[in-house]
C-alpha cells in the first residue's frame, strides 16, 4: 500500500487502505514515544479532494507537505 508522511515532523501520515472493498485515504496522527506513543485516526476519505479538505480542517498541512515514503 502507498503511504505518505509530512516532511516537517513525520507525525502526520496518510495511507491507502482497502475498507469494505473500496480504497480510502486514512489520515493518522502519530505521537512520539515520549508522549506515550500510539496514534489517532483522524479520518478516512475516498477522494484526493476530500483528503485535501480533511488536512485543512485537522492539520496544519496541505497536500504539498506530504511526501511518499519508501515501500517497506
Ligand atoms: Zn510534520
Amino acid at each position: 500500500m502507498r503511504e505518505w508522511e509530512c516532511g516537517c515532523c513525520g507525525r502526520w501520515r496518510v495511507s491507502v487502505e482497502l475498507i469494505r472493498g473500496r480504497y480510502r485515504y486514512r489520515l493518522v496522527r502519530r505521537y512520539p514515544a515520549r508522549f506515550g506513543g500510539g496514534k489517532d485516526v483522524l479520518g478516512e476519505v475516498g477522494t484526493v479532494a476530500e483528503l485535501d479538505d480533511l488536512l485543512r480542517r485537522r492539520t496544519p498541512l496541505t497536500l504539498a507537505d506530504l511526501h511518499e515514503t519508501e515501500p517497506a
